[in-house]
């Protein structure tokens, strides 16, 4: 097999970053494909990525930050890499010619950019949820006018993309999720869990954002919207199901009664390695599934009482129009105080509730009402994360 790819990573960095460049070492190494990586972005290690830039040997980086420009570019010294700052050069860097494009950005801090990667007709390897969520009918809309091809990577929509062959005959999906740390926690343990004990969770390695999703379970509720988007699913169609071994990573059931699943070992080089060569497939290293290993796969309703995120998620994607983009916006402002110690564990759900509930009779506009534009989502989306600061500081309040 040879895989001839010219890549951007958007996220380089993060922890899905760290695996894509991973598997792209992988396939050159063995000799299975040449890559060439075209640019390359960060948050605000810039001692992370320029070492992603010696073994990657990207044209471009950029760095989130638009005050440290010059300290990336002294980083950068004798390397023959170009430099920019700030979010128009984390644009610019999706914007430039490179055939696939990992979206691994954390949040609604992506749209742009993916954005950018679609409207010039790439193929996106989307890690990134948030952006579906919160434009996902107008992201869409872009890909069908370029051809812009999307590639899911969030193991549960890449294990339905995997065996979803024909989606006429498509009943149900089923998207599973471990249940994160606190799958067995009571309400009042986990009323005072901390950041650390949130970000512990018991089968992946993450970024702290979509490890805390993970305990609240938003993280299933986002992955739920995401699915009903990407596969044009109605929501009546898309159950969640705890399966706390993370070895079926999701369910298509057909017609005819007929159910497939995709199994592998919990390890997101796995996705990424299937986004990176589809429509063909790439030999990696990564742990082989032992069955008789794991001997019992076990499987549980969720509980919404608990875990009240998904219920909203649910009800936002019912809803439709702005409601997932509020939603985002509001979790992401949430989880930021939460990791930040201003509010508590419980406190993240509660924060997202409000936001919605008082956001009509806020006088903001109709909920229900479909954005026509990506700038009225990021208004929508601006107003979300003021709601949501000042529900967390009543709260730290009272
Ligand atoms: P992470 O926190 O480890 O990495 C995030 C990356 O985005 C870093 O490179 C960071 O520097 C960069 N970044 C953060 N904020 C930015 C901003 N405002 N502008 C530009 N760059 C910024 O996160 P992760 O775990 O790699 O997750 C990345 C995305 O992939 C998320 O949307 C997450 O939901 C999704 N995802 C992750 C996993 C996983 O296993 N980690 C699985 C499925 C989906
Ligand atoms: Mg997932």
């Amino acid at each position: 097999m040879s895989l001839q790819r010219t890549v951007s990573i958007l996220g380089a960095t993060g922890s899905i970053g760290a695996s894509t460049a991973a598997v792209i070492e992988e396939v050159t190494a063995r000799g299975d494909g040449e890559i060439t990586v075209e640019a390359l972005t960060g948050g605000g290690n810039i001692t992370a990525l320029v070492d992603l830039v010696r073994r990657l040997k990207p044209r471009f980086v950029a760095i989130s930050d638009p005050d440290r420009l010059a300290d990336l570019r002294d980083a950068l010294a004798g390397l023959p890499t170009q430099a920019g700052a700030g979010p128009a050069a984390i644009t610019e860097a999706a914007a430039r010619p490179a055939g696939w494009v990992m979206s691994a950005i954390t949040g609604a801090a992506a749209l742009d950019p993916t954005r950018a990667a679609i409207e010039r007709g790439a193929t996106v390897a989307l890690a990134n949820k948030e952006c579906l969520v919160c434009a996902g009918p107008l992201l869409l809309a872009a890909a069908a006018k370029t051809g812009a091809r999307l590639l899911p990577v969030d193991s549960e929509h890449n294990a339905i993309f995997q065996v979803l062959d024909r989606p006429e005959r498509m009943e149900k999906l089923t998207l599973t999720a471990s249940g994160g740390p606190f799958r067995q926690w009571s309400a009042e343990r986990m009323a005072a869990a901390t950041p650390d004990q949130a970000c512990a969770h018991p089968n992946w390695s993450m970024g702290r954002k979509i490890s805390v999703d993970s305990a609240t379970l938003m993280n299933k509720g986002l992955e739920l919207i995401e699915a009903a988007f990407l596969f044009g699913t109605p929501e009546s169609k898309i159950d969640v199901l705890v399966h706390p071994q993370s070895v079926i990573h999701s369910l298509v059931a057909y017609c005819d009664g007929s159910v497939l699943a995709q199994m592998a070992a919990p390890d997101m080089r796995i996705p990424i390695a299937h986004a990176l060569a589809w429509p063909d497939r790439a030999a990696i290293t990564t742990a082989r599934l032992d069955l008789a290993a794991i001997g019992s796969l076990t499987f549980e309703a969720p509980d919404l009482i608990r875990f009240p995120a998904l219920r909203l998620a649910r009800e936002a994607l019912q809803t439709g129009g702005f409601a997932p983009a509020a939603l985002n916006a509001a979790n992401e402002t949430a989880v930021e105080e939460f990791l930040a110690g201003r509010i508590g564990f419980l406190d993240i759900a509660a924060v997202v509730e409000e936001v919605l509930q008082h956001w009509d009779a806020g006088g903001h506009g109709a909920i229900a009402n479909s954005p026509s534009s990506f700038d009225e989502v990021l208004a929508v989306d601006a107003v979300a994360r003021r709601l949501a600061l000042a529900a967390a500081a009543r709260r730290r309040a009272a």
